[in-house]
């Protein structure tokens, strides 16, 4: 049997649902069933009522036999040895009967005694029962339907006299054995239960793993479950985006739409127009055919053209190097050494000379031809005083290549040298000197008057202007050219580039002449600046800074200007890249310093010592001009060009192809009359010189 401790709910149903059906309370008198006596009375506490007679009762119709007895108190003895031995008595007697045998206890007033007939063990045990049993009160019959009384094997009881107590107490012990099943049926169902208990409790604990289980599956699910919320919502914004793009992309797509209309009619329209196109094309085509022909014959005409301009190139090309031979030979009829004089105006406030102090004769042509001759009167004032009579004049005749009269504008003075200039651009070596007294008007001649009027330009700018007009000229027959200039000053024997700028500007840096490499011909000037020019612009700035520079000196040293030479040079290029021809040479125009020379009656005081000095230098080089001059006329072995600075300089533009032009001014002052007088007899022997024919510079 399973102890009561373990399953304690288990087995109280069972005994409360005994003592509900009263099965004992209805005998009064009878005892406990040995079931009850061994549960002790802890629910069945009410006191037994003792039986009025041991007696038979009359009518008591159950009679007992003894191995009925013994049939009843069979499972007393089994119940001693054990529960178990009663289990197939508890099977074959359904539930039902049993408990359905309650009420017909419960009619019994009197319980009959134990007969002592019975045995040991019987009879103590209903002893017990008797002795427990207190008397109380009859629990009333809870169902009605359970007051049919216990069938027993399918019998009906039948009633005992009261007498009869054995029978009564086989009664009892069938029924007994009765409650016995019972019991032994309600263990085996206590012990079906507890089997189902641990069943359930084995379920349980599987349905708690399994609960544990699923709660983790729940955590993974809430997990996935909020992961999915997560992506859920992550899922709306990029619904939301997607539908906002896509309200974006329907206006797109409905501005497309329009824009498509919109093509759809230029289609048509350029549909039409490429029609009226096709049209004018068909027409062009036709048009077209027909002047290829045209063009047929024009390409044939024009390729004779072209031939013919080939040949007219060949044509010009030739006239071109006739006229520079032409062009030569003129100026060498002219001679390559020319000599202009000219006379300046007299200036306001200058005292007027005496009529016939200076004559300008015409040619054998007549007034039109241009002047070429010079008369200077001079009156002889010493033979005049000594006797006594109006003083002699004596008249001093000069011829040169032409003489210029005080009014002699800058343009006519050019007129005559253009041709000369054109002999640079032909590749003949060209020097212009100007020489004469200070004052006589050299610096007008070659730079122009004051305050840029184009009128009185001097030779420098039309000289150059002439060169770049000609040369565009030029450049239509092939030839190109560049000219590069520069502009020093000699004094003393010193040599200063007049285009400086900077911090050089106005210093006289030291410059030397130098051949411009070994075994080069050409000369240069250190330290000065050679500046490439192409237009008049250039020019008027470089004698502008030239001017500048000359200005400086002039503060610093009593007109230096007039006690120095300045050397124009102009380095000449030319190309006719087709023909393969190259020319090049120099156009040198020389303002020279003051002829005059020293009054030998002035005191020798410090500053005179200088102006000696100055003179001396001067003489010295112009008198080195004049002895080059002599010696390239006469053809001698040495010329000594070395003896001056500004020889040296202009050794390449003298002499051999070069064509040399010098203006002698003159001014018109009779206080100047013995200056000009030295003048025109120096240049009269420069114009009596002759340097052989010139040779062009070609390559
Ligand atoms: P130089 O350079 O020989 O010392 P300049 O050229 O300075 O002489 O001339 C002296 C002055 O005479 C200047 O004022 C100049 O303007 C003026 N002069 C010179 N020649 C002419 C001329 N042909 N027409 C007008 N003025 C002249
Ligand atoms: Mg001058």
């Amino acid at each position: 049997m399973v102890p009561e401790a373990k399953f304690p709910l288990m087995i109280f149903p069972v005994l409360s649902c005994s003592c509900r059906f009263g099965v004992l309370e209805g005998d009064k008198g009878i005892g406990r069933s040995p079931l009850l006596e061994v549960r002790g009375n802890v629910e069945l506490k009410r006191p037994l009522v003792k039986a009025p007679s041991r007696l038979p009762l009359p009518g008591t119709r159950f009679k007992r036999r003894p191995d009925q007895m013994e049939d009843a108190l069979e499972p007393e003895k089994k119940r001693t040895r054990g529960l178990d031995t009663v289990t197939k008595m508890a099977t074959s007697h359904p539930r039902a009967p049993a408990l359905t045998a309650r009420p017909q206890m419960q009619g019994q007033t009197t319980a009959p005694k134990v007969p002592k007939k019975t045995g040991p063990r019987c009879s103590t045990a209903i002893a017990t029962v008797l002795k427990n049993q207190k008397p109380g009160p009859a629990v009333p019959a809870q169902k009605p339907a359970a007051a049919a009384p216990p069938l027993l094997g399918g019998k009906k009881p039948t009633k005992r006299p009261a007498w009869d107590l054995k029978g009564q107490l086989c009664d009892l012990n069938a029924q007994l054995q009765c409650f016995r099943e019972r019991t032994q049926t309600l263990n085996q169902e206590n012990q079906q239960l507890q089997d189902q208990l641990q069943e359930a409790q084995q379920q349980a604990r599987a349905l708690g793993a399994e609960c544990r289980t699923l709660e983790g599956e729940l955590a993974r699910v809430q997990a996935q479950a909020e992961q999915s919320q997560q992506e859920l919502g992550n899922l709306r914004a990029h619904v939301l985006e997607l539908e906002e793009q896509l309200g974006t992309q329907e206006g797109l797509v409905q501005e497309l739409q329009k824009e498509r209309l919109g093509l759809q009619e230029e289609r048509r329209g350029l549909a039409t127009r490429l029609e009226e196109q096709e049209r004018r094309l068909q027409a062009s085509e036709a048009a077209l055919s027909g002047s290829q022909a045209e063009v047929a014959s024009l390409r044939q005409e024009a390729a004779a053209q072209a031939a013919a301009l080939v040949e007219q190139g060949e044509r010009l090309h030739g006239l071109e190097m006739e006229r520079r031979r032409l062009h030569n030979q003129l100026q060498e009829l002219k001679g390559n050494i020319r000599v202009f004089c000219r006379v300046r105006p007299v200036l306001a406030g200058e005292p007027t000379p005496s009529p016939g102090f200076l004559l300008f004769p015409s040619g054998p042509g007549g007034p039109s031809d241009p002047p070429t001759r010079l008369s200077v009167s001079r009156s002889d004032d010493r033979r005049g005083t000594l006797s006594g009579a109006p003083a002699p004049t004596t008249r001093h005749d000069f011829s040169f290549d032409r003489v210029f009269p005080p009014g002699s504008g800058q343009d006519q003075v050019f007129e005559e040298i253009a041709m000369l200039v054109q002999s640079a651009l032909d590749g003949y070596p060209v020097c212009i000197f100007a020489y004469g007294q200070t004052g006589s008007g050299k610096t007008f001649t070659m730079e122009g008057g004051p305050g840029g009027d184009p009128q009185v330009e001097g030779l420098i700018p039309r000289a150059l202007r002439h060169l770049f007009s000609v040369a565009q000229e030029l450049g239509g027959q092939g030839w190109t050219y560049s000219f590069v200039a520069s502009y020093v000053e000699i004094y003393n024997e010193t040599v200063r580039d007049l285009l400086a700028t900077g911090t050089r500007k106005g210093q006289g840096g030291e410059c030397e002449i130098r051949r411009a490499g070994p075994g080069s011909e050409e000369l240069t000037v250190t330290n000065a600046r050679y500046v490439p020019v192409s237009c008049e612009k250039e020019v008027e700035a470089l004698l502008h800074v030239a001017r500048q520079n000359r200005a400086v000196a002039r503060t610093s040293q009593n007109e230096r200007s007039s006690r120095s030479h300045s050397v124009f040079q102009l380095q000449i290029s030319g190309e006719h890249a087709g023909r393969g021809l190259q020319c090049g040479a120099p156009l040198s125009l020389v303002d020279l310093a003051g002829s005059e020379r020293l009054d030998p009656g002035l005191a020798l005081g410090p500053g005179e010592r200088e102006r000696l000095r100055e003179t001396q230098a001067i003489n010295s080089s112009l008198s080195t001009l004049g002895l080059v001059i002599m010696a390239l006329s006469n053809k001698e072995s040495h010329v000594p060009y070395r003896n001056s600075k500004l020889t040296y300089l202009l050794q390449n533009s003298l002499g051999g192809s070069a064509k040399m032009l010098m203006f002698v001014n003159i001014s018109p002052l009779e206080e100047n009359v013995s200056e000009s007088l030295n003048s025109l007899r120096f240049a009269s022997k420069v114009n009596q010189c002759v340097i052989g024919t010139a040779q062009a510079n070609r390559k």
